[in-house]
C-alpha cells in the first residue's frame, strides 16, 4: 500500500515530506519520490518534525513528516508537541510493528497512537488498507482547519505491505483548499469597537496567529484607522512593519502596564504575554482576544464577554467596518510612552555603538551583521531563524522586520534545537529568500548534524553560531585552567569549539570570526557564496547575570 499512501498525499497537493526512513517506511518514501514528492531526509526525527511544523507555519498547509516507529516516533514527539504548543499544522505518518505481533515484543513495538493521542487532534491506526486514503485526507485537513495543530496516522508494517485485491478501487480526495475563514458574532464586534472607542490608553498586540493567518493586509488596514500603539510578540513581528512609528516595542513594559483596553490578535495570554495579569498588566485592563479557537476566549485575563472567535483577517475587516460606523477617533498617545520609547531606543543605539568598540558582544555583532546584510543583500527578503537564550532575546530587537513570517524562533515552548530544521523549512518554503539563522552555541548543538542535510539538499543559508562557550552566558576562559580544583559550572561548554571546522567536515563553508573585521568579511562572503555557510562568532563571555529568559522577568508572586 505504499503507493496508496503516496497517491493520497499527491492528491492532497503535498509536495514535500520531511523525515527519516527505515523499516517499514522506506518503500513509502520511495513511492512518494516516484510520484514527484520531494523527500527531505534528515539526521534526526526531532529536526525533521520541527522542519515540518515550520513549513506548516510558513505555507498555511500542514507540513508532512514520515518516520519509523518506536524510537523514531519518540523523537518525532518533539515535533508533534511543538506543533501543538505553537498551533502549527503538522501531519505525522509513522511506521509501526505488525498488528499480529502486538504485545510480543515486536520490532520497535510501541503503542504510538496512545503516546501521541494527548498531543494531536487525531491519532489513528487504519483498520484496513481501503480506509487509508480517507484517513490521510481527514488527518491532513484536520491539522489546519480550525485551530492548527498536529495529527497522526499510524502505519503498521503489515498494512504497508498488504496488497489491495484487484477488484477494489479507491477514491482519493482532493486538496481541501485554504482553511475556511469564520466571522465573529456581529454583536460582540460592536461591543469590542465601543470598548476601543472608549479606551484612553488602548494597545494592539499582534501574535503569530495573525502571521500564520496571513492577516497582514487586514491588520494593517485596521491599524491605520485605529492609530494606536502596537506591540508584536516575537513571531508576530512584521505583520505591522516594525518601522511603523506606533510600534511601541521599545517601551514594551510601560505599554503593557498602562493599557486600559488591549486588542489581542492571534496570541494566547500565556507566559509570553505574562497571562495578561498584574504586575505586568493593569489589573483592570480589558483584553479583547481575537482567536480562531473560541475556547481560548476568556483564558487568564482575557474578557470572555468581549472576545471574538473567528479568522483574524475577517474579524479585522468586521472591526474596521464597525469602527468607521461609530465615528471612531484615535486617542492621543501618552507622551510618557513616547518619551520612554525614545529614551530606550537611544540607549539601545548607544549600546550597539559602544559594543562595536570593545570585545565582541551581542549588540555589536548584530549591528555588524545587520549593516553588512543591508549593504550586500539589496533585493532578497531575509527570513531570520533564531534560538538560544541571550542570542534569541537580543536578536529580536536588533533585526527589525517589515514583513510577516520572516522570523522563526524557539516559540511557545522556548524549544532549543528547532533552528536548523526551521532554517531548512524556510529555504524550502521560500526558495527566493535569504535564510539567516542566528544560533546560540548550545542551541546549535542540538541539531548541528542537519548542516549536512542542508548541504546535501542544496539549501543555501547563513548560520551564525554565537559562541560564548556556554549555555546562557559563557564562562571566564581562566576557569578552564583550573578545572581540577574548581569544576566548571553546568552551563559551560568546551572553550571555543571550532564549529566552523565541524561545518566544513559536513560540506559547508566554515568561517571563524573573532573580531568585527572578520565578521564583516565572513558575512559578505557567505551571502555572496549562495552556499551553506557557518560563521563561528567568538563572543565575549559576558557578565554572569541571573539565568532566565528575558521574557520571563517576572510574573513571580512575592511570597
Ligand atoms: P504568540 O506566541 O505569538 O503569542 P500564540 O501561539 O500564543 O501566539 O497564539 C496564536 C493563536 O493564534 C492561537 O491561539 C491560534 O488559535 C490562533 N490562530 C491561528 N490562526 C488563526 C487565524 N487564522 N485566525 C485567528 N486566530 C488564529
Amino acid at each position: 500500500m505504499s503507493d496508496i499512501i503516496a497517491q493520497s498525499l499527491v492528491s492532497l497537493g503535498v509536495t514535500h515530506i520531511f523525515g527519516i526512513v527505515g523499516i517499514p517506511v522506506i518503500e513509502v518514501a520511495e513511492k512518494c519520490i516516484a510520484r514527484g514528492i520531494e523527500f527531505v531526509a534528515f539526521r534526526n526525527e526531532q529536526a525533521a518534525t520541527y522542519a515540518a511544523t515550520a513549513y506548516g507555519y510558513l505555507t498555511g498547509k500542514p507540513g508532512v513528516a514520515l518516520v519509523v516507529g518506536g524510537p523514531g516516533v519518540v523523537h518525532a514527539l518533539a515535533g508533534v508537541e511543538n506543533a501543538r504548543a505553537n498551533c502549527f499544522p503538522l501531519l505525522l505518518l509513522a511506521g509501526s510493528s505488525e498488528t499480529h505481533q502486538r504485545e510480543k515484543g515486536a520490532f520497535q513495538e510501541l503503542n504510538q497512537v496512545a503516546l501521541l493521542h494527548p498531543y494531536t487532534k487525531i491519532a489513528v491506526q487504519p483498520s484496513s488498507l481501503s480506509t487509508v486514503p480517507d484517513l490521510i485526507e481527514k488527518a491532513y485537513r484536520s491539522a489546519y482547519f480550525g485551530r492548527p495543530g498536529a495529527t497522526y496516522i499510524d502505519l503498521p508494517a503489515d498494512i504497508i505491505q498488504a496488497k489491495l485485491s484487484s477488484d477494489s478501487s479507491l477514491h482519493y480526495k482532493r486538496d481541501p483548499g485554504p482553511a475556511p475563514k469564520s466571522l465573529a458574532d456581529p454583536e460582540r464586534v460592536r461591543r469590542a469597537a465601543l470598548a476601543l472607542q472608549r479606551a484612553k490608553s488602548p494597545l494592539l498586540v499582534v501574535g503569530k496567529g495573525a502571521a500564520y493567518g496571513r492577516a497582514e493586509r487586514m491588520v494593517r488596514n485596521l491599524h491605520a484607522v485605529l492609530k494606536i500603539p502596537f506591540l508584536p510578540t516575537p513571531m508576530g513581528k512584521g505583520v505591522v512593519p516594525d518601522s511603523d512609528e506606533l510600534n511601541i516595542s521599545a517601551a514594551r513594559s510601560a505599554a503593557l502596564k498602562t493599557a486600559d483596553v488591549i486588542l489581542l490578535l492571534g496570541g494566547r495570554l500565556n507566559w509570553i504575554l505574562h497571562y495578561g495579569e498584574s504586575p505586568k498588566f493593569d489589573p483592570t485592563v480589558n483584553i479583547i482576544q481575537v482567536d480562531i479557537a473560541a475556547e481560548e476566549l476568556g483564558n487568564n485575563a482575557g474578557n470572555p464577554y468581549l472576545g471574538l472567535a473567528g479568522d483574524i483577517g475577517s474579524v479585522c475587516e468586521q472591526l474596521l467596518a464597525e469602527i468607521v460606523k461609530i465615528n471612531y477617533r484615535a486617542p492621543e498617545i501618552s507622551p510618557l510612552l513616547v518619551a520612554g520609547k525614545r529614551k530606550n531606543q537611544l540607549k539601545a543605539a548607544s549600546l550597539e555603538d559602544l559594543s562595536r568598540k570593545g570585545p565582541m558582544l551581542y549588540q555589536g555583532v548584530y549591528k555588524s551583521i545587520r549593516d553588512t546584510l543591508e549593504r550586500v543583500n539589496k533585493t532578497r527578503k531575509v527570513v531570520y531563524v533564531s534560538e538560544g537564550a541571550n542570542t534569541m532575546d537580543i536578536s529580536r530587537s536588533s533585526f527589525p522586520l517589515e514583513q510577516p513570517r520572516t522570523r522563526l524562533d524557539a516559540g511557545t515552548n522556548a524549544t532549543m534545537g528547532v533552528g536548523l530544521g526551521y532554517a531548512i523549512a524556510a529555504k524550502i518554503a521560500e526558495p527566493e529568500s535569504l535564510v539567516v539563522a542566528i544560533e546560540g552555541d548550545s542551541a546549535f548543538g542540538f541539531s548541528a548534524m542537519e548542516v549536512e542535510t542542508a548541504v546535501r539538499t542544496n539549501l543555501p543559508m547563513v548560520i551564525y553560531v554565537m559562541n560564548n562557550s556556554g549555555v546562557y552566558h559563557g564562562v571566564n576562559p581562566a576557569a578552564y585552567d583550573n578545572v581540577d580544583k574548581q569544576p566548571l559550572p553546568p552551563t559551560a561548554l568546551q572553550l571555543n569549539t571550532e564549529y566552523h571546522v565541524l561545518a566544513q567536515s559536513l560540506g559547508a563553508r566554515g568561517f571563524l570570526a573573532t573580531n568585527f573585521r572578520e565578521l564583516e568579511f565572513a558575512t559578505e562572503r557567505a551571502v555572496k557564496s549562495n552556499l551553506v555557510c557557518v560563521i563561528n562568532v567568538i563572543i565575549d563571555y559576558g557578565e554572569n547575570k541571573k539565568l532566565e529568559f528575558g521574557w520571563m522577568a517576572s510574573t513571580k508572586p512575592k511570597i
